[in-house]
C-alpha cells in the first residue's frame, strides 16, 4: 500500500484512558509505521472505574500506562484535567482542546461516536466537534496560531453503538500485533478490573472488520453527516 507524500498527524480525542487505544490504535500504528504522526489527547483518566482502588491513585496508573500505550503505537499522549464522570461540555473544555489542537496540528482528528451509554464519551464527541472548530478560525484569538484539522471522523467503540455505521475500513493487519500490544498496557484490558472482555471483543471486531472489508484485520470508521455529500459535476461513473 502507498500512502500520501503528504505528512499525516493523527490525533484520536478519547474520553478516558483506553478508549483511544482501543477504537483507534490499530490506525495510529499504521500511520506511525509509515512514518506519519499521531497523537492521543484523554480528557479524563477514566479514574473511577476500578473498585479495589482509590480513584486518585487509579488515575496516576491509568495515565502511567496511557503513556506506555502511547509509546507502543508511536503517538504522542496529551491530558486534560477533568475527571471521569464529570466531563463537561462547555467552552472552557472546548478551548482547552482547541488548544492542544493548535499545538500538535492533526491533519485528521477521530474521536467517539455521540450515541454512547457513557456521558464522557458523548461529551468528548461534542466537544473535539466545537474544538476543531475554535482551533481553526482565527478570530477566535488564543496563545498559538489557528490550525485547520480538516479530516474528522468517529471511531468504534462497544460503549457507542446506537447508530454507529460503519464506512470506512481501514486495513490494519501489519500492524495487529502492535495494536494488541497497545491495549495491553492497561490492567483493565488485561481483566481483572472489569468483567467485559475488552481485548477477546476487539481482536474479533477486528477479525469481523476484515471479513467485510477482505483483509485479515481491520478497523472502522463513521463521516460526519456534513461529509457524506459529494459534489460532481454529473453522475459519477456516467461522465456527460
Ligand atoms: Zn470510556
Amino acid at each position: 500500500m502507498t500512502m500520501s507524500e503528504r505528512k499525516q498527524h493523527i490525533m484520536v480525542v478519547s474520553a478516558h484512558c483506553g478508549d483511544a487505544e482501543v477504537m483507534a490504535g490499530g490506525i495510529v500504528a499504521k500511520y506511525t509505521a509509515n512514518g506519519h504522526a499521531a497523537s492521543i489527547v484523554h480528557l479524563t483518566p477514566g479514574e473511577k472505574g476500578n473498585r479495589k482502588m482509590a480513584p486518585e491513585k487509579y488515575a496516576e496508573q491509568k495515565r502511567e500506562e496511557a503513556l506506555a500505550a502511547g509509546e507502543v503505537l508511536g503517538a504522542d499522549v496529551y491530558f486534560l484535567p477533568y475527571k471521569d464522570g464529570e466531563l463537561p461540555v462547555n467552552d472552557e473544555s472546548k478551548f482547552a482542546l482547541c488548544d492542544v489542537i493548535r499545538k500538535a496540528k492533526p491533519t485528521v482528528i477521530l474521536t467517539h461516536w455521540q450515541e454512547s451509554i457513557h456521558k464522557d464519551h458523548a461529551n468528548t464527541s461534542l466537544i473535539a466537534e466545537d474544538a476543531r472548530f475554535y482551533a481553526a478560525v482565527p478570530a477566535f484569538e488564543r496563545a498559538l496560531p489557528p490550525h485547520g484539522a480538516w479530516g474528522f471522523f468517529y471511531c468504534e467503540n462497544w460503549e457507542d453503538p446506537f447508530g454507529y455505521e460503519a464506512q470506512v475500513y481501514v486495513d490494519i493487519t501489519d500492524v495487529f500485533d502492535t495494536y494488541v500490544k497497545g491495549m495491553e498496557q492497561y490492567e483493565l484490558f488485561r481483566g481483572g478490573i472489569s468483567s467485559f472482555r475488552y481485548i477477546d471483543y476487539y481482536k474479533a471486531l477486528a477479525v469481523t472488520r476484515g471479513c467485510l472489508a477482505n483483509c485479515r484485520y481491520a478497523q472502522t470508521l463513521m463521516r460526519p453527516r456534513e461529509a457524506h455529500a459529494t459534489r460532481y459535476q454529473a453522475i459519477p461513473g456516467f461522465e456527460l
